[in-house]
């Protein structure tokens, strides 16, 4: 050895609460359309802390702590996530399902997942695409995964899943005791991420109808009589099991099935002495030329209005030419 000996400096550093403030060590931004629920998982995967530990310490400490607060966020718990994790009050609450113009069309919050298989016909609240949690760079669930008149991904068009492919446990990242990120079973481990197969064109032709209703519903528009959407499709009840149930009490599997065999024709799984069920029969019969219809009526605006012409791949939607209608209807009024 050489005399000359290396000299290692030691400087105190300064206490973490000095240089990180409030704030918890690792920052998880929120994802377009993510899910509050999903964020919190991540939040607290990132941190260090598995999921299940995680609400104790919010102080949520029912079983499915996470789903809860997707459906009612308490204030003060508002205040601590975004004094925490930097992320502004607005939008961390606008994660959340409240408040929810859809309420009767989301899945419902029972029976809670359990290390058991789903029977096939039995819910479970959450959905997801399993193309899209393999091609996230931060896989996450969205608020739309949410609602049971979805059975597709818009973007891929494949079918959602309500369970695991694996060992068929329903959803539950919130119970995850381990330090594993989401896309994988709380229950067996497995990834969620197995590719489903495709939609059916009839299947997503009314999904696309109902999504285009949603949405006039959520800019203000009523349905004839003065009842809403949302509650005109959840209050219809399907023969599709043993029991009628609402569409909110069928799996993935079951809602898709029954959207399949509506659009063949098979409108006896409706009953059909209800004002729910004639609005159902009337999107069913509507839903083939709905599409062609929205595009002619976008190509109608796009002319009255001299637009530049829109990439193919820009779907319509029907709320949004009903807005631009009364826009162009007021520029028109207010040029008199
Ligand atoms: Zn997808
Ligand atoms: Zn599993």
């Amino acid at each position: 050895m050489t005399a000359a000996k290396q000299r290692i400096a030691v400087i105190p550093a300064s206490p973490y609460a000095l240089v990180a403030g409030r704030h918890w060590p690792v920052a998880v931004s929120p994802e377009p359309g993510e899910l509050l629920s999903s964020w919190l998982h991540r939040t607290a995967h990132g941190n260090g802390v598995p999921p299940r530990y995680f609400g104790a310490f919010l102080g949520a400490t029912a079983e499915n702590w996470s789903a809860r607060l997707d459906r009612d966020l308490p204030d003060h718990l508002l205040q601590v996530l975004a004094d925490h994790t930097g992320v502004a009050q607005d939008e961390i609450a606008a994660l959340s399902l409240v408040p929810d113009p859809m309420v009767q069309l989301r899945l419902p919050l029972s029976p809670l997942p359990s290390a058991a298989p789903l029977a096939a016909f039995q819910p479970s609240w959450l959905q997801y695409c399993a193309t899209c949690l393999s091609e996230d760079k931060n896989p996450f669930f969205r608020r739309a995964w949410t609602l049971a008149a979805r059975v597709t991904c818009f973007k891929h068009g494949c079918r959602l899943r309500d369970r695991c492919p694996s060992c068929g446990c329903g959803v539950a990242p919130h119970r995850q005791d381990r330090l594993v990120p989401q896309q994988f079973c709380a229950f067996c481990g497995a990834s969620l991420c197995k590719a489903t197969r495709g939609s059916a064109r009839t299947v997503r032709q009314i999904e696309t109808l109902i999504d285009d209703l949603l949405h006039l519903h959520a800019s203000g528009h009523r349905a004839v009589g003065g009842r809403s959407i949302p509650d005109l499709l959840a209050a219809s009840c399907f023969h599709s099991n043993a029991n009628p149930s609402a569409i909110t009490r069928l799996s993935a599997k079951s809602r898709y099935h029954l959207f399949r065999d509506l659009a063949a024709g098979e409108l006896s799984l409706l009953k059909q002495d209800s004002q729910c069920a004639r609005y159902w029969t009337q999107i069913v019969q509507a839903a083939r030329s709905h599409r062609p219809l929205v595009r002619s009526f976008a190509g109608s605006i796009d002319i009255w209005h001299e637009k530049r012409p829109q990439s193919q791949n820009v779907q319509a939607e029907l709320s949004d030419l009903f807005h631009a209608l009364a826009q162009l209807d007021a520029g028109r009024k207010a040029a008199k």
